[in-house]
């Protein structure tokens, strides 16, 4: 996803707070059920799908997100890009780490990598001086749907009464993508080698143009010849190293970009998406679209029945796809097309997976490529608060959860996804 570079900047103490907290507790979510911290009700379900997964399948999972800033261990978070809509504002967070994953069945390790990654989560806050005080939410203890003012006097299910600061901001999404960078530890051994390799062939092809001049014996005998051949051989061997190395960095650009040809391909996908789509309304912009794309595709890999599901209006699941048990995006989707109907449109996409699949006595990874296909009306404007989990009734304005009712249990009005967000209508293999 191309980024703003000139917009970066380091976050908040908040927002790093937050963001760490939320990345150390996604470990022991994924993996053993627990509470995931300052993440949206979405995000919730889809960890809750996931762990159920695992369980299904016998599986014990380890996952390991830890510290590769080296040289300082606290370092935080840095934003890059923001998107808003008339209550809430959204920005994409990323900083390095490294994710160490280990699968075991019976006790036995089946699967384990470890992987250079950068974390990226997008926190969205509430615009300062907008009060979107009756927008639906769901509380954070009980998961039960409510308004943001009645958090404030105390969920009227649990009870526990939220601060603001309790509430937003929180993480809406999230995802790792391969560190295609080289960190300064890198650098520095790589260099270091290819400075030693040019070191010892010039002290070589010394020896071999000058006879024996250059062996130590000889030397020694003379010591200002000594200390001028040192210095011609630190010099030129330092220059040579450099520009080896430079022709070494560029193969491996070459062999990278070679290896994500496909990926580059979804490049203009950004421009004509949102040249598209700010016509309809100005508030829609990619990074908004993708991460809610990853959401329900995460959502309907990961549910025990798709067909259940109130956004998900497709057939079935290929079978194979109930065997995946880790699926993070592999850092492209392309738009492939827009259809127009009256006033929904469509818009088919291919989407990059890093998959993780556990299939009768093996567990492997995959990079995969999905074609999803999603609608939305184009005449209602974008709620970046809008969850699955915390909807309102179009009829009679009440507040409930989506994933477990398709009709309203006030008024009895079947609810319709597309009448407020995108729906998945189709998810197959490329
Ligand atoms: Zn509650
Ligand atoms: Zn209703």
């Amino acid at each position: 996803m191309g980024y703003n570079f000139f917009n970066i900047k380091e976050v908040s103490r908040v927002f790093n707070g937050k963001l760490q907290e939320f990345r150390a507790s996604l470990g022991d979510a994924i993996c053993k059920g627990k509470n995931i911290t300052f993440a949206d009700n979405d995000i919730t379900y889809v960890l809750k799908l996931q762990y159920e997964r695992l369980k299904k399948k016998g599986l014990e999972m380890e996952y390991d997100i830890y510290s590769r800033s080296y040289e300082d261990k606290n370092k935080g978070f840095i934003s890059g890009s923001n998107w808003q809509d008339a209550h809430y504002v959204s920005t994409v967070c990323f900083s390095p780490f490294g994710v160490k994953r280990k699968v075991k069945k019976d006790g036995a390790v089946r699967f384990s990598d470890n992987r250079k990654s950068v974390l990226y989560e997008t926190i969205t806050d509430v615009v300062s001086g907008a009060h979107p005080d009756n927008d639906p939410i769901c509380c954070p203890n009980c998961g039960a749907v409510s308004t943001i003012a009645a958090l404030q006097d105390g969920c009227s299910y649990c009870g526990t009464k939220f601060q603001m600061d309790d509430l937003f901001p929180k993480v809406t999404s999230y995802y790792f993508l391969d560190d295609a960078g080289l960190t300064k530890r890198e650098f520095k051994t790589d260099y270091l080698r290819f400075y030693a390799g040019t070191l010892a062939g010039l002290y070589i092809l010394g020896c071999i143009l000058n006879g024996a001049v250059f062996l130590p014996q000889n030397l020694i005998k003379s010591i200002p010849n000594l200390i001028a051949v040192l210095l011609g051989l630190t010099l030129g061997s330092v220059v040579l190293a450099y520009i080896l190395y430079g022709y070494f960095l560029i193969l491996r650009l070459i062999v990278r970009a070679i290896a994500s040809a496909g990926k580059m391909g979804t490049a203009g996908s950004r421009r004509s998406f949102e040249t598209r789509m700010k016509k309809v309304s100005p508030e829609f912009s990619f990074e908004y679209f993708t991460s809610k794309a990853l959401s329900l595709i995460k959502t309907a890999v990961f549910s025990e029945d798709e067909r259940e599901l109130l956004f998900y209006e497709g057939a079935g699941l290929d079978p194979k796809m109930k065997n995946i048990i880790d699926l993070n995006y592999g850092g492209a989707l392309g738009c492939i097309g827009f259809r127009d109907e009256g006033s929904f449109v469509t818009v088919v996409t291919k989407a990059y997976f890093d998959v993780l699949y556990a299939e009768e006595n093996k567990i492997h990874a995959k990079s995969e490529v999905f074609s999803a296909t999603f609608r939305r009306r184009t005449d209602i404007p974008v709620n970046l608060n809008f969850s699955m989990t915390g909807i309102a009734c179009p009829a009679c304005g009440a507040s409930f959860d989506a994933t477990k009712n398709r009709t309203c249990p006030y008024c009895g009005t079947k609810y319709e996804i597309t009448t407020d967000d995108w729906a998945l209508v189709e998810l197959k293999y490329n």
